[in-house]
C-alpha cells in the first residue's frame, strides 16, 4: 500500500494534530479538577449572589406589565418564588465554568485552523457561530432548571417520570436533525445530474428511503469534506458538502455515501433501552443527592431539590462521561468497520472506496498513526490506515 503522505505532508499533519493532543490530555486532567475546585469553592458565593439579585427581581416584575406575565409563569413552572435566582444561579455557574474553556476554544478552533490551512473562517463567523452556541446552551439550562428541579419540587417519583418520557422523546428527536444543521450552515439542493441519478440509484438498490440529497455550503468556512444523513425515515436527508461534491469523483462521492448508507440499518434497540437505563439511573442518582443534601445541609441548602446541587451533579456527571467515553467510541469504531464493509458491498467498487478515504484523509489532514491512547479515549472512528487494511479482507 502506498503511504497517504509525502514526508513533508506527513510532518505537516504531525504538526497540525499535536497540539491538539497536549491539550485533550490537559482537559482530561484539569476539567473534573476545575469542577470540584467550583463545586467546593464557587457555590456559595455564587448562590448568595444570584438569589439576592433574583429577589429583587422578582420583587420589581411585580410592578412592571409585561415583565408581569413573564414572571408569573416562571413562578408557575418552578412553583412558588425563587425561581429566578435559581435560574441566574445556573446560568452564571455554567458561564462560568465555560470560560476556562474559551482561550483554548478561540486558539484550537480559530487560529490553529487558519494556520494549518483547514479553516476558512471570518473572526465575524467565527464570533457568531460561538455566539449562537452559548445561546442554545443558555436555552438548554433554562429547560434544565425548570423542567428537572421544577418537576421535582412538585412530586418525588420525578426521576423516573422524566427519565421514561425523556427517553421516550429521544426515540424521535433524530428525525429533527435536519433542521437543526441549518442554524449554522446554508444547504442548497443537489442540483440534477448524473450524480444524483446515480445516488437515488444506490439508494433504491440499498432499499433506503430518502426525502433530498442537500448540500452544505462550507466552502466559505473550512477546507474539510464531509458527508452525513441527517434524520430518519421520513425526514432522511442525505447530507454533502460542497468541498465533497467538488474535490471528490463521482465514484467516491458514491463510495462515501454508500457508507454512510451502511449505519442506516445498524441496530438501534439495544442501545436504546441500555441508555433509557443509564438515564433513569442517574436521574435516581440525582434525588438521592437531593435528599442527602438537604439532610446533610450540604452549601446551606435545607430542602430537597434545591438548585446549589446543580454543581455537585454537573461533576457526576462530567466523571461519568469521562468514564463511559472510551466504551461508546470503542462501540461506534466497530460499526464504522461495518459500515466500510457494507458500502464495498453494496457498491462493488472497492477501488474506488478506496482512494475516497484517502482524498478525504489528505484534504481533512487526518493523522495516520495517532497515539493509541487518543483513540481509545475518543476517536469515533478508526484512524484512516486501520480502515485501510481493514478494507483488504473484504471482497477476497
Ligand atoms: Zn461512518
Amino acid at each position: 500500500m502506498d503511504p497517504i503522505y509525502t514526508p513533508e505532508q506527513l510532518a505537516e499533519v504531525k504538526a497540525y494534530h499535536e497540539p491538539r493532543y497536549l491539550v485533550s490530555a490537559v482537559d482530561f486532567v484539569f476539567t473534573p479538577l476545575v469542577l470540584t475546585a467550583m463545586v467546593l469553592f464557587v457555590t456559595r458565593p455564587l448562590w448568595r449572589l444570584s438569589s439576592r439579585l433574583g429577589e429583587r427581581f422578582e420583587a420589581w416584575s411585580g410592578g412592571v406589565p409585561g415583565v408581569r406575565a413573564l414572571a408569573r409563569v416562571g413562578g408557575v413552572l418552578w412553583r412558588g418564588a425563587g425561581w429566578a435566582g435559581a435560574l441566574l444561579f445556573a446560568l452564571l455557574f455554567f458561564e462560568l465554568f465555560s470560560l476556562t474553556d474559551l482561550p483554548t476554544e478561540i486558539g484550537l478552533g480559530y487560529f490553529h485552523e487558519h494556520a494549518h490551512g483547514l479553516s476558512r473562517t471570518t473572526p465575524g463567523v467565527f464570533a457568531m457561530d460561538l455566539l449562537k452556541a452559548k445561546v442554545l446552551f443558555a436555552l438548554a439550562i433554562g429547560s434544565l432548571v425548570f423542567g428537572l428541579y421544577g418537576l421535582a419540587r412538585r412530586t418525588a417519583h420525578w426521576w423516573w417520570l422524566l427519565g421514561v418520557s425523556a427517553s421516550v422523546l429521544m426515540l424521535g428527536s433524530s428525525a429533527l436533525d435536519p433542521y437543526r444543521a441549518r442554524l449554522y450552515v446554508e444547504q442548497t439542493p443537489l442540483e440534477a445530474g448524473p450524480l444524483r441519478e446515480r445516488i437515488t440509484a444506490l439508494m433504491a438498490q440499498a432499499g433506503i428511503d430518502f426525502q433530498d440529497v442537500l448540500v452544505d455550503q462550507t466552502s466559505t468556512r473550512t477546507v474539510r469534506v464531509q458527508a452525513y444523513f441527517a434524520g430518519a425515515g421520513p425526514t432522511r436527508t442525505i447530507v454533502l458538502n460542497d468541498s465533497l461534491v467538488k474535490e471528490l469523483s463521482t465514484d467516491e462521492v458514491l463510495a462515501a455515501v454508500a457508507h454512510e448508507a451502511g449505519h442506516v440499518n445498524e441496530p438501534r434497540w439495544r442501545g436504546r433501552v441500555a441508555s433509557a437505563v443509564v438515564l433513569v439511573g442517574f436521574l435516581a442518582l440525582i434525588e438521592w443527592l437531593f435528599r442527602r443534601s438537604a439532610s446533610r445541609r450540604w452549601f446551606g441548602i435545607e430542602a430537597r431539590a434545591d438548585v446549589r446541587t446543580l454543581p455537585v451533579i454537573a461533576l457526576v456527571f462530567t466523571l461519568a462521561m469521562m468514564a463511559s467515553g472510551p466504551v461508546s467510541a470503542a462501540v461506534s469504531r466497530e460499526r464504522e468497520y461495518a459500515a466500510d464493509r457494507y458500502a464495498v458491498e453494496l457498491t462493488k467498487d472497492v477501488a474506488a472506496f478506496r482512494s475516497m478515504l484517502r482524498k478525504a484523509a489528505r484534504v481533512n489532514k487526518m493523522d495516520p498513526s495517532p497515539p493509541r491512547w487518543v483513540v481509545l479515549r475518543s476517536w469515533s472512528h478508526p484512524p484512516i490506515t486501520d480502515r485501510l487494511e481493514a478494507l483488504e479482507s473484504v471482497l477476497h
